[in-house]
């Protein structure tokens, strides 16, 4: 296999092992101090911009779920590596990638609008489970971020939860980029709560990354979405949700 242009930073095996066994230990010091169980979080490995070698790696390494961004490079990857992987869609949906989402991915985490969640539901295969859905939040309520404002969130909850292709599992947010720990927890228990109240029933709040997955811990995250930690700096580290593809 020719190797492709997004292998831009291509450490050996070792090192991706290497990189699983310090996120694991984050993890699990994170738990500690929460008085948290391990077995209620779970690991998203966010895998754009990484090439299907490594993902390959990756998935020897027993990693079975991947975190995609761009539509196209995850179509391609999900067409090369072993079925029994579970794909998650984590970047910007627009309506003319509706169809191929509800085709090819159990997740979607990135949901902010009725129109979408009406064409994923339509669109979702009928051999297929219900694609499992998380409402994106703008916890911060920044211009140029997605995600639904918290005002709104009830209307969508409700339009999500009548279509019978689409299972609400809960809630994601991508939070201000800050080091500020305070700040860092205070969106995520925003989310906690909103959650509590909207979505009593549904266990999943999509939130933490590299930087801030022990914060995410404290306030009760049970899916974090881990791209650089695992996988090594991408070329352009600014990119979370960069929309292309
Ligand atoms: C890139 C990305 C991540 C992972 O970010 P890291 O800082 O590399 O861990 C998580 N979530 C979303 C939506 C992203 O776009």
């Amino acid at each position: 296999m020719t190797p492709t242009t997004l292998a831009t930073n291509a450490p050996t095996g070792n090192c991706l092992r290497q990189r699983l066994a310090t996120v694991e230990s984050r993890i699990e010091q994170a738990c500690t101090r929460a008085k948290r169980r391990r077995a209620d979080i779970q690991l998203l490995p966010v895998s754009k911009t990484i090439s299907v070698e490594r993902l390959r790696e990756a998935h020897e390494l027993g990693l079975n779920r991947f975190g995609e961004n761009y539509l196209q490079e995850a179509l391609s990857k999900i067409e090369q590596l072993p079925k029994s992987i579970e794909w998650h869609f984590i970047g910007p949906i627009q309506s003319n990638k509706t169809r191929a989402i509800a085709e090819n991915f159990s997740w979607a985490h990135s949901l902010d609008r009725a129109k979408i969640a009406r064409r994923l539901s339509e669109q979702r295969p009928d051999n297929l489970p219900a694609l499992n859905v998380c409402v994106q939040i703008n916890i911060n309520e920044e211009a140029s971020k997605a995600g639904i404002a918290p005002a709104q969130l009830p209307e969508l909850v409700d339009t999500v939860r009548n279509l019978d292709k689409l299972k609400l599992c809960g809630f994601m947010c991508l939070p201000l980029a800050t080091d500020d720990t305070q700040q860092q927890c205070a969106s995520f228990r925003q989310m906690r709560q909103l959650r509590d109240k909207w979505l009593p029933d549904a266990p999943i709040l999509s939130m933490g990354m590299s930087a801030d997955m022990e914060a995410a811990i404290a306030e009760g995250s049970t899916m974090i979405r881990i791209g650089s930690a695992l996988f090594g700096p991408r070329p352009n580290t600014n990119d979370a949700q960069h929309d292309s593809g």
